[in-house]
């Protein structure tokens, strides 16, 4: 599933269409694109793993990509767009088609205030607040892995980046939310910062070294994450279940908490 970098990267470069009167239509037909169509975008922002394109008079688009959903860009435009495509943004330069995503709605202000309301602090937003992030994880009565994926107290965080984000901690995904202090939780959060942007720099996630990042194998790309053995220790890397998605992490370098 794409995790917040992802969604950051294309609000970056769907920004393209802001300021133009853009046609929207909907090839498959599940989409009131003619509620948008000929309207100018004023913004699009990502919220976590939720992007908003926002036109005038409080209307936004909003998308949430789940497990299979994807942007493609088209530039020149050529045809009206295939048949399985949810919604295109098209200005006469590009095209934006957007194909199978989970949530493709149309939200008014309010709507779009509940939303944003209902995530927790971005490590990718400037305008995020880091304390707030970490009264929420603390207050979490599970795991640390599972604070870290709870989009209402942190947004953004897949299962790539809490794996790798918990093994450059030293963290063992089973520690207590809790037990976590303030000061571990702000060098955390600089860290998810670091990470996630790097990935929208890159794309994808890579927290391996690399002289050259366009060329690392996606199954070298990690240091637990879907990995046999540990990189920075060689150890192998021990998978658990935590709320039914897969942990991953180095029993040497995360090793078992004790209060
Ligand atoms: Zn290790």
């Amino acid at each position: 599933m794409p995790e917040g970098h992802t969604l950051h990267r294309l609000a970056r470069d769907l920004a393209e269409l802001v300021g133009s009167e853009v046609s929207a239509t909907s090839p498959q037909g599940r989409f009131p694109a003619e509620k948008v169509d000929g309207l100018r975008p004023t913004g699009v922002d990502a919220y976590g793993k939720h992007l908003l394109v926002d036109f005038a008079d409080g209307v936004s688009v909003h998308v949430h990509l789940g497990m299979r959903g994807k942007w493609l860009r088209f530039a020149p435009v050529t045809g009206p767009g295939l048949p399985q495509v949810r919604l295109r943004l098209s200005s006469p330069a590009v095209a934006w088609d957007l194909i199978a995503p989970s949530t493709c709605e149309l939200l008014d202000a309010a709507g779009r205030a509940k939303l944003v309301g209902g995530l927790g602090p971005d490590p990718l937003r400037t305008d995020s607040d880091p304390e707030e992030a970490y009264r929420r994880v603390v207050a979490h009565h599970g795991s640390i892995a599972a604070a870290l994926l709870d989009q209402s107290r942190i947004a953004g965080v897949g299962n790539v980046f809490r794996a790798e984000v918990l093994h450059a901690m030293r963290m063992p995904p089973t520690r207590p939310a809790r037990s976590v202090a303030v000061a571990e939780f702000a060098v955390l959060w600089s860290r998810l910062q670091v990470l996630m942007r790097q990935g929208v720099e890159d794309g994808r996630i890579i927290t391996v070294e690399a002289e050259d990042r366009s060329t690392v194998p996606e199954a070298e790309s990690r240091r637990v994450y879907k990995r046999a053995l540990c990189y920075d220790c060689g150890t192998p890397i021990v998978t658990g279940t935590i709320d039914g998605r897969t942990t991953y992490a180095c029993p040497r370098c995360q090793p078992h908490w004790t209060e």
